[in-house]
C-alpha cells in the first residue's frame, strides 16, 4: 500500500533511542545517576532536588528534562530573587543544557545508520514529519542519502520532506533580541557558550545583535510564541494535522506535561473534517489511552512495537509497514 500524501509522522525520543540517544525519561538518570560525577554536576543536583524537588527523592528516574526547565522558569517568574541569584540560576541552567546537548551530538547518536536510512527511504517527498526531538538523526540521513528536505522559513523550500521541530533542533540558533532563527550548516550544534570557547562568534544577520541563543527550548508558556519562526511551525504543524488521512506516532506519547502540544493534537482532531487513522508505534509500555482520548473519532492503532520491530517487520521495501 502506498502511502498517501497527507500521512504526517510525529516522532519523539522513542524514535531515536535506537540511536543511541535517550528516552526523555531517562535524560536525568543518564546524566546524574553514573559514577564519577563532577563537582559542579553535584552540585546542580543537590541544588535541584533542595530547590525544586524536595518532595520527589527519585525525581531523575521519574521526571523528564522539559519539566525541570519548566520548573526552573516558574521559578526564575515567581521567585524574588536578587540579581546574584539569577545569575547563579541560569549557569546552573546553562550547565544542565549544556550536558543534555552533549548526551545528543551527532557523534554519540549514531548507532543503527541503516535502520534511520532505511526509515528515510519509505518517505514520500512533500511529507510532512513533526519532530520533538532536537537530534541530527533524519537530518543525516537525508543528507546521506540525496533527499531533499528544509525547515520552514529556515532556507529554501523545496519539494522534500518538511521538516517541524517543534522543540527546536541542535543546529538552530536564535536573537534574543528580534527573534529571528538561524540556521548555519549541520556542523554547528553546540551551546553558543562552547562554541565561543572555540573562538566562534554566532551574531544576528537582521539586527546584529551579538550572541545568540541555542534554539534546544522545550517551548514552556512563557517561551513557545516569542520566537516567530516557531510559532510559524506550530501553525504548520496545527494545519498539516488537521488534513491529515494517516498519523504515525513514532516513539511519542504526548506528554500530560506538555501542555502545548497535547492541545496541539485536540485542536488539530477537532478541526478535522474526516479523523485520520491514527497508528501508534510507542512501545509495549504505552497503552494508547492518550491518544484514543485526543482522537476520539479516529481509529487508533496501538502496535505496541518499539520502532525498531516495527520497521523489522517491513515486508514490502518500497514502503513501510503498517
Ligand atoms: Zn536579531
Amino acid at each position: 500500500m502506498v502511502i498517501s500524501m497527507s500521512t504526517i509522522y510525529v516522532l519523539g525520543s522513542g524514535f531515536s533511542s535506537a540511536a543511541g540517544a535517550p528516552l526523555s525519561r531517562q535524560v536525568l538518570s543518564r546524566i546524574f545517576c553514573q559514577d564519577n560525577l563532577t563537582p559542579q554536576l553535584t552540585e546542580l543536583q543537590q541544588w535541584l532536588s533542595c530547590h525544586l524537588f524536595s518532595r520527589r527523592p527519585r525525581w531523575q528516574e521519574e521526571v523528564n528534562i522539559e519539566e525541570v526547565l519548566t520548573r526552573l522558569d516558574l521559578y526564575r517568574h515567581y521567585q524574588a530573587l536578587n540579581a546574584e541569584e539569577i545569575k547563579d540560576l541560569n549557569n546552573r541552567e546553562e550547565l544542565l543544557l549544556t550536558v543534555f546537548t552533549q548526551l545528543l551530538q551527532p557523534e554519540r547518536v549514531n548507532l543503527n545508520p541503516n535502520l534511520y536510512r532505511r526509515f528515510a527511504n519509505g518517505l514520500k517527498p512533500g511529507m510532512t514529519i513533526i519532530t520533538y526531538n532536537y537530534d541530527l538523526l533524519l537530518e543525516k540521513s537525508f543528507t546521506q542519502l540525496g533527499i531533499p528536505y528544509y525547515y520552514p522559513q529556515l532556507g529554501d523550500p523545496n519539494d522534500g520532506i518538511r521538516l517541524l521541530k517543534l522543540h527546536g533542533s541542535l543546529n538552530l540558533y536564535f536573537c534574543p533580541k528580534c527573534g529571528y532563527v538561524h540556521y548555519f550548516g549541520q556542523e554547528y550544534t553546540h551551546r553558543p557558550k562552547v562554541l565561543v570557547q572555540k573562538e566562534i562568534l554566532l551574531n544576528c544577520i537582521k539586527c546584529s545583535e551579538n550572541g545568540l541563543e541555542h534554539l534546544t527550548i522545550a517551548p514552556t508558556l512563557f517561551k513557545s510564541y516569542e520566537i516567530p519562526t516557531l510559532r510559524n511551525w506550530w501553525f504548520i504543524a496545527l494545519q498539516a494535522l488537521s488534513g491529515a488521512t494517516e498519523v504515525f506516532f513514532i516513539g511519542y506519547s504526548v506528554p500530560r506535561s506538555d501542555l502545548l502540544a497535547a492541545q496541539l493534537f485536540d485542536f488539530a482532531a477537532r478541526l478535522a473534517s474526516k479523523p485520520p487513522k491514527v497508528w501508534l508505534i510507542n512501545g509495549p509500555r504505552n497503552d494508547g489511552d492518550h491518544h484514543v482520548q485526543i482522537f476520539e473519532d479516529s481509529k487508533v492503532v496501538n502496535t505496541r512495537l518499539t520502532f525498531e520491530q516495527w520497521m523489522e517487520r517491513k515486508t514490502d521495501t518500497s514502503t513501510i509497514p503498517r
